[in-house]
């Protein structure tokens, strides 16, 4: 039986799951798309772009015949009450923040596959949403970090005189992280970079920015690429670390976070008393706490001239891209999962078994 793809317009979202470009590129044979009316408009792709990809369909439509559901964040309980048993529901359902997700999905008969889930392997790059979104965040955490400098990121060099160029400090060097470095090279800061990951050395040194090292770090190889919980008595020399530098620097990209928990506190409140006038913290952990202990998340403060921005969402800043690339995971994951145009999940599958959570 060929596929019906639904795309849902979010409730709380900006981005779309699928773009006209995503349809127009898609290789799934004989699927049949439904969009939503208006899913894509605040991301820029008016109903109308749609024309000739996808039928508009209404929300309910969708819910109750689509074979496979297509969201960036999942819908409500009372959607999910009408998906019909045989649905597949694509969304990220981040079971590793929110513990009521599994039991959520239980009392409902269709299947979902959470995108966040997939393993970050090699094989599974091109499906790997977190990367794309978090690689979009570190360029805008730079982009917004320059715009709220009183300063050149450059060294220039003028009749008025010569200006150093800034010093940006990113903390935690993963996606965002290596993006942001690689953003604020471009823009000509002089850059360095803390980890505790010991692969991350030699990324963020291919970058042309400087590793500071703190000795002792708990690298897992085990973790499946991720952090894991550093020792107190690491943290808080990792902190001292944090505070000498960022007395000097700039501008801060706080990118370091250990999945399923509260992200490390490396700049303390004390920390911004050391720090330049004018100089800008700008916090992609500030969903899980923040790297920064003042950090409000959602939220832009001033503490003693510092500018402290807390926003773990800078990818919604950038939504066109934002969606296309969404879309392209999400196809390259569709390519994966099925079979003469219908669906095929293998349970023995890596990818499949890391991200069904509920079959
Ligand atoms: P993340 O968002 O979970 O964390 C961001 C960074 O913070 C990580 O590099 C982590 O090591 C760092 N961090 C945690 N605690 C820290 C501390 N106390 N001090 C300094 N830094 C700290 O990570 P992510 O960006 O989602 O990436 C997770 C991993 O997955 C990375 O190793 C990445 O290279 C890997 N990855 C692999 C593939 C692939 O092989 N295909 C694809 C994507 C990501």
């Amino acid at each position: 039986m060929s596929l019906t793809i639904g795309i849902l317009k979010e409730n709380k979202d900006n981005r779309v799951a699928i773009t006209p470009e995503n349809i127009r590129r898609s290789k799934l044979k004989d699927a049949t798309w439904w969009i939503e009316k208006g899913a894509g408009a605040e991301a820029g792709f008016s109903d109308s772009l749609y024309d000739g990809l996808a039928l508009t369909k209404d929300r309910n439509t969708i819910l109750k015949e689509a074979t496979v559901i297509l969201t960036i964040f999942p819908p409500e309980d009372q959607d999910m009450a009408s998906i019909h048993s045989e649905a597949l529901l694509i969304s990220q359902f981040r079971p590793y923040q929110d513990e009521t997700v599994n039991s959520r999905l239980a009392q409902y008969p269709f299947r979902s596959l959470s995108m966040d889930m997939i393993p970050r392997t090699t094989l599974a790059q091109a499906m790997d949403v977190l990367s794309s979104m978090a690689s979009i965040a570190g360029y805008k955490a730079v982009l917004l970090a320059a715009q709220s400098l009183p300063r050149y990121f450059p060294m220039m060099i003028t009749s008025a005189g010569s200006i150093r160029p800034a010093k940006v400090l990113v903390i935690g060097a993963g996606v965002a992280g290596l993006q942001a470095i690689a953003t604020s090279r471009k823009l000509g800061a002089v850059v360095e970079a803390f980890d505790v990951r010991s692969a991350a050395k030699e990324e963020v040194q291919s970058l042309g920015a400087k590793f500071v090292e703190v000795e002792g770090a708990k690298d897992d190889k085990g973790a499946g690429g991720y952090a894991v919980q550093q020792s107190e008595e690491f943290l808080a020399r990792q902190r001292a670390e944090v505070q000498a530098r960022a007395s000097k620097a700039d501008v801060i990209i706080c990118t370091a976070q250990v999945r399923g928990r509260k992200a490390p506190v490396l700049i303390e409140a004390e920390t911004i008393n050391h720090m330049r006038h004018g100089s800008v913290i700008v916090d992609l952990a500030a969903s899980t706490g923040g790297n920064c202990a003042l950090t409000q998340d959602d939220k832009t403060i001033q503490v003693n001239g510092v500018t402290i921005i807390g926003n773990s969402s800078l990818e919604r800043e950038m939504p066109e891209d934002a969606s296309q690339m969404y879309g392209n995971n999400i196809l390259n994951l569709l390519a994966h999962i099925t079979k003469d145009g219908a669906l095929n999940l293998n349970m023995e599958d890596e990818i499949v078994k890391g991200s069904l959570i509920k079959a």
